[in-house]
């Protein structure tokens, strides 16, 4: 599942190709994708991308109307999830693009390229708002702070309202919006923090440390373009390389990058989660 690395740099690929440019036409070819879709100019056909935005690991596609100077902050958006195997792809003018049956949303754009929404199994979809507010008022209200812009003294105070394993506190978008399976487990282990701690016990100066290593491994996993386990690219296609460097994520039973120790696996909040029971205390 994409998480706010892969979304990131999914983000940076939309501002490079979609923003600034006029939305000509949507074909919606499966419409149920869609949630409060009721007229056209609710997927920005006929709207300018304005901008792109993004909450942990939703993103917003930000349009704005040709009457934008009567009422600036009416700019409808798309919240986009991706979900498990959701991708925006976008194909240059010139680009050969063939739609499949998990292509659901195409956007055609003035430049003559077109934007793709496509996801095989469905986890992900879109939420039309008619405004930024509105959807940062519902949606968006539900989810924690950013991972990239979360403050130790904030985290820390959720921590301490839950007696949950630091790891479920942290899969939870309402806790901190971004992280899945993947970083957890390497943010733990870079942290020397046991998966099955409560949240309550996690001091003052260990949440500073994860607030410090979060944004860290965070940088270097969207400097490196994001994990590829199986199904990710980014909008022109290109998987990405963190996925060498995990030291954890997927390596139960080989020796700990640290201490040599064999690298145990449990279930934490149903995700399969691999430790070192040795150096995560
Ligand atoms: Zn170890």
């Amino acid at each position: 599942m994409p998480e706010l690395p892969e979304v990131e740099n999914v983000c940076r690929g939309l501002v490079n190709t979609v923003v600034g440019q006029l939305i000509t036409r949507v074909s919606i070819r499966r419409r149920d994708i869609v949630c409060g879709l009721k007229r056209p100019a609710d997927m920005l056909s006929g709207c300018t991308a304005a901008r792109i935005d993004r909450l942990g690991k939703q993103i917003a596609l930000v349009g704005q109307t040709a009457n934008h100077e009567k009422a600036p902050d009416l700019r409808a958006c798309i919240c986009i999830h991706l979900g498990m195997t959701g991708s925006l792809r976008f194909y240059p003018q010139g680009e050969p693009f063939k739609p499949d049956t998990h292509t659901h949303v195409v956007w055609h754009m003035s430049g003559g390229g077109r934007l793709a929404f496509r996801d095989p199994r469905r986890f992900g979809g879109l939420w039309t708002f008619d405004s930024v507010t509105a959807l940062n008022e519902t949606r968006w209200s539900k989810l924690g702070e950013d991972a990239l812009k979360i403050t130790p003294t904030a985290l820390h105070k959720k921590l301490q309202q839950t007696r949950r394993p630091i790891k479920s506190a942290l899969l939870d978008q309402a806790t901190v919006a971004g992280l899945g399976n993947i970083y957890v487990d390497e943010l733990l282990f870079g942290c020397r923090l046991h998966p099955l701690r409560a949240g309550c016990d996690v001091s003052r100066e260990e949440t500073q440390r994860l607030v410090r290593k979060m944004r860290a491994l965070l940088t270097k996993a969207i400097r490196l373009g994001g994990s590829t386990l199986r199904d990710y690219v980014d909008t022109t296609g290109r998987s990405g390389g963190f996925q060498h460097l995990h030291q954890v994520y997927g390596r139960s039973g080989q020796a700990c990058p640290r201490c040599r120790s064999l690298l145990a696996c449990t279930t934490v909040s149903g995700r399969t989660t691999v430790c070192c029971e040795s150096c995560q205390s």
